[in-house]
């Protein structure tokens, strides 16, 4: 079987392929049209506004629109972008299921669809309808088979005036944030493939309008950005894979005709197998999954399109797609021809996953490698890796894919090296934070204590913050109490429906000995006075204590048998009496029991002695809020005069805007080196003007984005609020990130001056804050919302205000510089990058 992976693959091909003329099947084949129908269309508009009002309540979901002004378009088209999240596809009351979406309104005012993506597909047995038993039941052939290539989809159509639109998922044009995107990538290789067949793209946009219809393709491009699969020169293009009706409703081309359009119109040609019969479908992909590899090439799945109805016998066939994704063993075989390749090559290879059995295969391929020298070149030219690999099996006696399975016996466990919520069970005074300070110091984990989270909604804002922590460390420490199960239940339902691979282990502070516990804790708790946000001791000893009892008194076991504590991915037992240095001690070796590649080495008992220590000295918390009085002890108006003059100290200001704060001196030099004494007068006397004048700003930032555009991006400014409001409250200097700030070009007329910048992540993390979900287009973490990110450098007088910026980069956009629009622009020479702060600047 494994041995015989190659062959197998030939024999797959002319098995499947051979018999198929696709050209000849196009031929005879209806090309679907069906126009658009503005009620319709606008029906649906209409939905999606509504969806895109509402704020996601109980239950609820939202859409999310987004403006772009086509910038090819001579009659300065506008489309609106529409999206969902991700998992909401799977609801049922969706206005359409479209996934990449984009309308406009023609000059006549009608709506009308500019592009239309797929329906939202699956993969196979992720829901209901993508099992097997309903694909048998309801689907009926032919089965389209294609190659799920690995890149980016782009959307391409023509709008009213013969423009050409080009997007990618959910956005089109340039963007101020990145420096190329996929959709501008996208599209200079169409004009490369239209220029080579002698076509524009006013004939592609005319002919796809004519059909009504969208064209889908894969940009796979590796000088761009790397997948997983490579593309090199020779492979790299737009593959294009579908044809769909600009209707609500999904309608889309069979694969013959699409191939044919591939054709006509310089394409490359999606790999296309088709198979009448679906236990066949099921058999061949079965096939394939066993090697991973179809055709000489790696695969990462098939898509396939059939027709499917809700109902058979009732309801009529419509276009539907599941997906068949190779999981293992091909991701194994993938990470052993990686890992080997780096061995033979003296370079580092993390291992992610199947730890224990890849160590295992890359001894065997220690040995092998010593004993045959040519072994090592030839792999590396991509000879023998198959069969190095089905030796090291045969010699483990082993199916690859039981290989695979081998370590997920123990829910891979100890694969798990990163990505792990440490959630305490406890009341106040267990140590809860003591033991979380102590880790941090020792592994560098991330640690959010939801007393310095204020305001509404402070269970999601808690779950998001601990999410955020994982961007950046290994582990986070949820502090808080989850005394009580419908606590444990949110965060573990929250956290799993964002993150699938996060692990929960409950530290689990066992209330036995009540009395004693009440003691212990107590005692504690009055010795620390008022370093504590919710609870000043020293205050008020009557209503601590009362606090604190209300936990003990609310405070429900932990029960791993049963919901929501049947969700914990592991539990550590600890005993709240005991000293935080010996839990932290029992919380450090059951991690690493359980999580060898995770916690690999016990730090020292000396350490571990320190780090409490540190903890029990060093903790003052930053901040102060109290919360209200449970214990009902008080008389009303005492109660009311203590939450006052708690209060009335920290009135929180909100945020004014999202600023990334800049070194003066750089500004500053870059400034003198581009206006240069051998320049013209008139090229340097607005900058002498500022200058004379004074008006040269002595701080510079960049705005991502202030809060007056809230409402056009208001899952931005949430966003960013929530940042100020969780990390900007733990960092001392309000710091939130780091940027690299690529200084361009001086713009300016007689009012106002600016820097053109762009604005470079510095970390992969920062670069694509949806990085793991691959399902989700590519975001950065510090978006601007201005058209182009700028500087302002300093403006006339009091009457000219800095955003004017965006007014005067508008222009230059518009109408360029140049005498004829009074507007300046010098180049900054060397377009140099300096470091840029972001912070969140609050109101006055
Ligand atoms: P939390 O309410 O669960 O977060 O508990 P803390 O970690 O804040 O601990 C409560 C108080 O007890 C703090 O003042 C700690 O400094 C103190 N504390 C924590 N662990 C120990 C310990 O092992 N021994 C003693 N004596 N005090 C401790
Ligand atoms: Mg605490």
């Amino acid at each position: 079987m494994e041995g015989t992976v190659e062959t197998l693959d030939n024999a797959l091909s002319s098995k499947y392929k051979a018999s198929t003329d696709y050209a000849k099947l196009a031929a005879g084949m209806k090309v679907p049209y069906l126009s658009q129908d503005p009620h319709e269309t606008s029906t649906v508009i209409n939905g999606l506004e509504e969806c895109s009002k509402r704020g996601k309540g109980r239950g609820g979901f939202s859409a999310k629109k987004t403006k772009y002004a086509v910038a090819s378009s001579p009659t300065g088209i506008i489309v609106d972008s529409w999206r969902f999240q991700e998992h909401d596809y799977k609801r049922r009351d969706l206005p359409t299921y479209a996934r990449g979406l984009f309308t406009t309104r023609t000059k006549q005012g009608v709506p009308e669809i500019a592009v239309r993506g797929y329906d939202k597909f699956f993969n196979i047995g992720e829901v209901r309808e993508t099992s097997w038993d309903h694909i048998f039941e309801r689907t009926k052939g032919p089965y389209e088979l294609s190659l799920k290539e690995n890149g980016c989809i782009i959307f391409i159509s023509g709008l009213e005036d013969d423009t050409l639109l080009v997007c990618s998922k959910h956005s089109t044009g340039d963007r101020s944030d990145v420096a190329v995107s996929h959709a501008n990538v996208g599209e200079r290789h169409l004009e490369r493939q239209l220029q080579r067949i002698g076509k524009t793209k006013q004939d592609l946009a005319r002919e796809l309008r004519k059909r009504n219809a969208t064209a889908v393709a894969e940009l796979c491009d590796d000088s761009f950005e790397e997948h997983i699969l490579a593309y090199g020169p020779d492979k790299a293009g737009l593959y294009l894979h579908g044809i769909n009706i600009n209707i609500p409703g999904f309608m889309t081309y069979p694969s013959p005709l699409v191939q044919k359009f591939a054709d006509d119109w310089g394409f490359i040609k999606t790999g296309l197998i088709i198979i009448d019969d679906v236990q066949t479908v099921k058999a061949f992909l079965e096939e394939v999954a066993e090697t991973g590899a179809h055709d000489g090439r790696d695969v990462e799945g098939f898509v396939i399109r059939c027709k499917m109805t809700t109902n058979p016998g009732v309801a009529p066939y419509q276009d539907w797609f599941f997906k068949y994704k190779f999981e293992e063993p091909y991701l194994m075989y993938r990470q052993w021809r990686e890992a080997t390749k780096a061995l033979i090559g003296g370079k580092q290879f993390k291992l992610r996953k199947h730890v224990k059995i890849t160590e295992e295969y890359l001894l065997y391929v220690r040995k092998r490698l010593a004993a045959d020298r040519t072994l090592g070149k030839a792999y590396l030219q991509n000879h023998g890796i198959i069969k190095l690999r089905n030796d090291f099996l045969e010699y483990k006696n082993l199916r690859g894919s039981d290989a695979a399975n081998l370590e997920d016996l123990d829910g891979g466990a100890s694969s798990v090296d990163r990505d792990i919520i440490l959630v305490p069970i406890a009341t106040i005074g267990c140590g809860k934070t003591t033991i979380g300070l102590a880790l941090s110091s020792l592994f560098g984990w991330g640690h959010i204590q939801n007393d310095n989270i204020t305001g509404p909604k402070r269970p999601p804002r808690f779950t998001r913050a601990l999410l955020d922590e994982l961007d950046e460390h290994a582990a986070v420490f949820a502090d808080r109490n989850n005394a009580m199960k419908h606590e444990r239940k949110q965060l573990i339902n929250d956290v799993k429906m964002q993150h699938a691979t996060a692990r929960l282990v409950a530290l689990n502070f066992v209330h036995n000995d009540i009395d004693k516990i009440r003691q212990v804790t107590q005692d504690r708790v009055l010795a620390r006075g008022d370093n504590h946000q919710t609870i000043q001791a020293a205050t008020d000893m009557g209503k601590v204590v009362g606090i604190m009892e209300g936990f003990i008194k609310r405070f429900e076991h932990c029960d791993i048998e049963k919901e929501p504590d049947a969700g914990f991915d592991a539990v550590i037992d600890l005993d709240p009496t005991a000293g935080s240095r010996e839990n932290l001690e029992i919380v450090v070796k059951e991690l690493h029991r359980q999580y060898p590649n995770f916690v690999k080495e016990i730090p020292s008992a000396e350490d571990m002695d320190k780090a409490i220590q540190a903890a029990l000295d060093g903790y003052k918390p930053d901040m102060r809020h109290i919360i209200p009085d449970r214990s009902r002890n008080d008389s009303k108006k005492n109660n009311k005069q203590q939450q006052q003059a708690a209060e009335k100290p920290q009135k929180k200001k909100p945020l004014e805007y999202m600023s990334v704060d800049l070194t003066t001196n750089d500004i500053l030099a870059a400034l003198e080196k581009t206006f240069s004494p051998n320049l013209s007068a008139s090229q340097t006397r607005f900058f002498k003007q500022l200058q004379g004048a004074r008006r040269v700003q002595p701080k510079f930032h960049v705005t991502l984005m202030h809060r007056a555009s809230a409402k056009e991006h208001p899952e931005l400014w949430k966003r960013y609020m929530f940042l100020q409001e969780t990390d900007g409250a733990i960092h001392p200097d309000g710091k939130l990130g780091e940027l690299q700030v690529q200084l361009e070009r001086v713009v300016f007329d007689d009012r106002i001056m600016a820097i053109v910048v762009r604005l470079v992540p510095t970390s992969p993390e920062d670069e694509n804050i949806n990085a793991g979900d691959v399902s989700l287009p590519a975001k950065p973490k510090w978006e601007c919302v201005n058209r182009v990110a700028h500087v302002t450098v300093g403006t006339r007088d009091d009457g000219v205000k800095p955003k004017e910026s965006n007014d005067l980069l508008a222009r230059w956009l518009k109408d360029g510089s140049g005498e004829k629009t009074g507007i300046g622009e010098l180049l900054i020479e060397g377009k140099p990058m300096v470091k840029g702060i972001v912070r969140g600047v609050l109101s006055k």
